[in-house]
């Protein structure tokens, strides 16, 4: 167990996570299939901000995919199936060789934060509902430094409305927020 010990804003918690533990721009071999889509918005963004990069890659919509993505969109199930039929493909971040993603380099993203993906601004927030929740992630140094949301928001010096924006933003990349 890790005893917080900040809860004060600490713009180097990210730098100092990359110290100690992958980061959340790393994914493991067998985890690529669960990691967050990109959708065609986001990937234009990062294409133009960095055009010589080959930063995509395409994995399968594999049963576990969707079931997690139906876990942490639980009212979009019909949206999910439609914009993700099984037997095809989806984007992601492409990762290197050793599991980190082909944008971050020894200082951190070579993104500009308004090229990065919406759920690498948001993590690791997430909402439910009405509700703003976290997620568990044992490598991610702000869940370990804190035990509130309210706690790892004021570390990342970030607010609710913030994460609120970047989550709707999220949603709308996806169309989740389009009529059926
Ligand atoms: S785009 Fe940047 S912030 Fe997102 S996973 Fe890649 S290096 Fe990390
Ligand atoms: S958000 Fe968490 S996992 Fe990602 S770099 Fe920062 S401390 Fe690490």
């Amino acid at each position: 167990m890790t005893t917080p010990i900040s809860t004060k804003t600490d713009p180097t918690v990210c730098e100092r996570c990359a110290q100690k533990y992958h980061t959340c721009c790393h994914a493991e071999p067998q985890d690529v299939e669960l990691c967050f889509p990109l959708s065609d918005s986001e990937w234009e963004k990062v294409k133009a901000a960095v055009p010589d990069m080959d930063g995509e890659n395409f994995v399968a919509n594999t049963p576990e995919f969707i079931k997690t993505l139906k876990r942490l969109f639980p009212h979009d199930g019909k949206k999910i199936d439609a914009q993700f039929p099984a037997n095809e493909t989806h984007r992601v971040l492409r990762s290197n060789e050793k599991g980190y993603c082909v944008y971050l380099t020894e200082q951190g993203c070579m993104l500009p934060r308004e090229a990065r993906p919406w759920f690498c601004l948001l993590f690791p927030f997430w909402v439910r509902g009405k509700e703003l929740t976290m997620f568990t992630a044992q490598g991610c140094l702000v869940c370990r430094e804190t035990d509130t949301v309210e706690d790892s928001l004021e570390l990342l010096g970030m607010d609710k409305s913030q994460v609120r924006e970047l989550f709707a933003l999220l949603r709308s990349a996806w169309g989740f927020d389009k009529d059926e």
